[in-house]
């Protein structure tokens, strides 16, 4: 049977971040196993919002940057908090290719699906009915992880998000713009403005339901407010997982999505998928490393973010939000300018701290 020391499924921002420091610690026997062909890697249904320590950590060149917004507004109904808040945005392609670029050693297998494992032989099955053996294997498959399946069951938690990537000939905002409908149970709609494409989006947890139709009327009548409809743009869906249960079973670790890692408030997931691919290499390369440690100063603290998660758990944040902006004001047409230190605190809590 093909052996090899590390075995890494799936070449996402988490795939490959474990790769490049493997690397970078002196491993060589790497295989990198990707679904998707190599030219595709990176291609998710992603925003690409890139807080600054995802800058740092992967390394993200100012070229790569596809637009910073200086904005990111809140509307309820209508009521609109104007929010100064800088956010920076890569195409997750471009990131991707980036990311791939940068390995030297590790050995690609792309349009390569992995399908199982076996955690006590060492070996996982490809849908080719391949066997490839490990001594650690990294799992950064992401949502559809049958690693994780395996490891700690079934998804219990996350959102689903479904959207429309709509082409244009600049750009059409400056800023990132979020929407809470008060008809609309417990979701969240945005639009995201690139320099050719617009995106309209509508995430909703899966313990809520919601009304697609009338999701898909607001969603219409966010594009129409920018001269675009979504009958021009390529219907996207993902997913994003909440339900962390481990990193590391014995000699496998569960990188981001597969480990159900991404923020419970906004659900970014682009750091904690790079830092679990960093973490993975320094733990199999450096004995006294206390990934424990640093799992619960940094990943943890993001997962459980304030009381996002058990507000989220128990009623989906959005409803929240509705409630109190209920409670602040009855005036529901008003347009309220946020003072920027405040954006600049948001910031701090979610981003930089
Ligand atoms: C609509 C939406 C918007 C988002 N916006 C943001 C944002 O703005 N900023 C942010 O930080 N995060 C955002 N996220 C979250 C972010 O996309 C994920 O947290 C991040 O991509 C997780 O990285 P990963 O490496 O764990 O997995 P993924 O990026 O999902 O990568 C998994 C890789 O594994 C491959 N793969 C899957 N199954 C197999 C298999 N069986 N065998 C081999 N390969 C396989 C896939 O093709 C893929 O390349 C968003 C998510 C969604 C759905």
């Amino acid at each position: 049977m093909e052996k090899h020391e590390v075995v890494i499924a799936g070449a996402g921002p988490g795939g490959l971040k474990a790769a490049k420091t493997l690397e970078e610690e002196g491993k060589e026997d790497i295989l990198l196993i990707e679904a998707l062909p190599k030219k595709r890697i990176g291609d998710k249904f992603c925003g690409g919002m890139v807080p600054p320590r995802a800058v740092d950590l992967i390394g993200i060149p100012e070229s790569l940057i596809n637009t910073t917004l200086n904005k990111a507004d809140l509307h309820i109904d209508g009521l609109t908090f104007d929010v100064p808040y800088q956010t920076r945005w890569v195409k997750r392609i471009d990131l991707g290719q980036y990311q791939l670029s940068l390995l030297k050693k590790t050995e690609l297998r792309d349009s390569t699906k992995v399908m199982d494992v076996e955690p006590k032989e060492n070996y996982i099955t490809t849908l080719d009915g391949e066997r490839i053996a490990y001594n650690y294997l990294i799992d950064g498959s992401g949502f559809k992880s049958p690693i994780k399946r395996k490891l700690s069951g079934k998804r219990e938690n996350y959102w689903q998000c479904s959207g429309y990537m709509i082409k244009t000939k600049k750009q059409v905002d400056d800023a990132f713009h979020f929407y809470i409908y008060t008809d609309m149970n417990a979701s969240l709609f945005w639009t995201l403005p690139y320099t050719d494409l617009l995106e309209v989006t509508v995430a909703y947890p899966i313990y809520g339901s919601i009304d697609k139709e009338r999701a898909r009327q607001h969603m219409e009548e966010l594009a129409g407010s920018k001269d675009l409809s979504l009958n021009e743009g390529e219907p996207k869906a993902a997913p994003v997982p909440w339900d962390y249960k481990g990193f590391k079973f014995g000699n496998i670790f569960l990188l981001g999505d597969a480990a159900g890692l991404p923020s419970t408030i906004i659900g970014d997931g682009i750091y904690q998928s790079a830092k679990c691919g960093e973490m993975v290499a320094k733990t199999i390369t450096n004995k006294g490393y206390d990934w424990e440690r640093e799992l619960k100063r940094d990943l943890l603290k993001h997962y459980y973010i304030g009381p996002g998660m058990w507000i989220n758990k128990v009623y989906g944040w959005t409803n929240a939000a509705i409630k109190i902006a209920h409670l602040l004001t009855n005036k529901m047409d008003t347009k309220i300018s946020v003072p920027e230190f405040i954006g600049k605190i948001a910031r701090r809590i979610l981003y930089n701290w």
